[in-house]
């Protein structure tokens, strides 16, 4: 069902809706046009259709188009995804022609209508070459850690990024130095989803059965693709770790993608590894299962993310918000979320996780406090309307870049 601005009210209070609704009377008129890479999948593709309807229906006239690129072209951008991420390598010359044939061609099909262009990610990143042609202001919006780019492909994607009026990153040490102006907006979930939505509890204990675990005893979860970097099998030693001392079962709830080829190495190890112990369950879960990691993350009494290397790490921000203390690695944006002892704990290693583990299993009570701390933590910074907000504020500080002082 279509969800409307007055969905997020009991939510969110009313003075977020009517902020929203002051800060839209100083954009009527103007055209927000989103581009990113994909319609569907993905957490941009994700937050776009529930930001710019929303945007729409304050006032706020949003569209939002997808760049069209053949399957070459996504395995350049794949490979330029990773490099910016520090893979090691060299762009070739042949890649980078792909990638500017495939820009040129994008640009020759597509309507820039927005006054304000916001471009997705760097697989768009080229449209901005359109620029001088249109009196408009481009923002550049970069979802992925920048901290430690390859420099053969940074070289080759920053000029383009210079071409931007602004750029935005997740957080300070996810960004570049650039000679442009730079916003930090973190990102956010949607609390009406289907992966975050409240369930009715036959929901979730039907969810349960089917997979097989038993809700009267407790559940310790970590919800990730299956991935070395988010260190399934150190959860795996975590847990046998605590069970020595305490009762309890594990769920390794992910996802083995099809053009990951490692994905299916790591399940297979991750299998093995917990072969012979009914008590770990190895869920290997479509893309499509939101309502089943919903439950499983509200069944759990503890959520684990021991990743190595993160990037924002929404899985915390989802457990946060169901109110279960969190267990994290101290890495990416998880330190940005998980605030030791408060809302759970950050740990650096497999004994840490373990304590950690054993702490909140042994104190339920503190460990529903910590909870409940992790889900106003989450209310009042990581949701869809403080994102929405923030968006709002930016492009009325760049669409009035010229007017120096702005008044809100
Ligand atoms: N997720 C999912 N199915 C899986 C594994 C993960 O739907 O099998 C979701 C998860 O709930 C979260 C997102 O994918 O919304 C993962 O985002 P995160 O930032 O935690 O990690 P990433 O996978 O982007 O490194």
């Amino acid at each position: 069902m279509k969800k409307t601005l007055l969905d997020y009210l009991p939510i969110v209070g009313e003075e977020v809706i009517n902020e929203l609704k002051a800060l839209a009377q100083y954009l009527q008129g103007k055209v927000i046009q989103h581009i990113n890479s994909t319609a569907v999948g993905g957490g941009v593709a994700e937050i776009l259709s529930r930001l710019v309807p929303l945007s729409n229906e304050l006032g706020v006239n949003s569209r939002w188009d997808v760049f069209k690129g053949g399957d070459a072209f996504f395995q350049v951008t794949k490979e330029i995804h990773n490099m910016l991420h520090g893979k090691e390598g060299t762009l070739t010359d042949e890649m980078k022609e792909l990638f500017l044939d495939e820009t040129q061609k994008n640009i020759e099909s597509m309507e820039f209508s927005g006054d304000i262009m916001f471009v997705h990610d760097p697989q768009p990143v080229g449209l901005v070459s359109v620029r001088n042609t249109k009196p408009c202001k481009w923002i550049w919006r970069c979802h992925i850690d920048l901290s430690n780019p390859n420099p053969s492909c940074w070289d080759f994607i920053r000029p383009f990024v210079e071409k931007y009026d602004a750029s935005i990153f997740t957080a300070p040490f996810f960004a570049q130095k650039l000679p442009i102006r730079e916003f930090l907006i973190q990102p956010s979930i949607d609390p009406l989803s289907d992966k975050n939505k409240e369930l009715p509890p036959e929901t979730i204990m039907e969810v349960l059965e089917r997979f097989q675990i038993d809700h009267a005893r407790p559940i310790v979860t970590q919800v990730s693709r299956f991935d070395y970097l988010k260190d399934p099998l150190g959860v795996i030693d975590a847990y046998r770790i605590v069970k020595k001392r305490r009762d309890c079962q594990l769920v390794l709830a992910g996802g083995s993608a099809a053009d990951d080829p490692e994905s299916s190495k790591v399940l297979s190890e991750v299998q093995e590894k917990a072969k012979g112990d009914p008590d770990i369950h190895i869920l290997d879960l479509p893309p499509t299962a939101n309502i089943e990691i919903n439950a499983l993350q509200r069944a759990s009494t503890v959520i684990v993310q021991k990743s190595i290397k993160e990037g924002f790490g929404l899985t915390v921000t989802e457990a946060l918000w169901k109110g279960k203390p969190v267990i994290g690695g101290m890495t990416g944006g998880i330190p940005l979320q998980i605030k030791n002892k408060v809302n759970g704990f950050l740990v650096h290693t497999i004994e840490g996780t373990a304590n950690a583990i054993k702490f909140l299993l042994a104190n339920p009570l503190l460990a529903q406090k910590m909870g409940k701390n992790g889900q106003e933590y989450v209310r009042h910074n990581f949701l869809l309307t403080r994102h929405l907000k923030d968006y709002l504020i930016l492009f009325i500080l760049v669409d009035r870049s010229a007017h120096g002082v702005v008044y809100l």
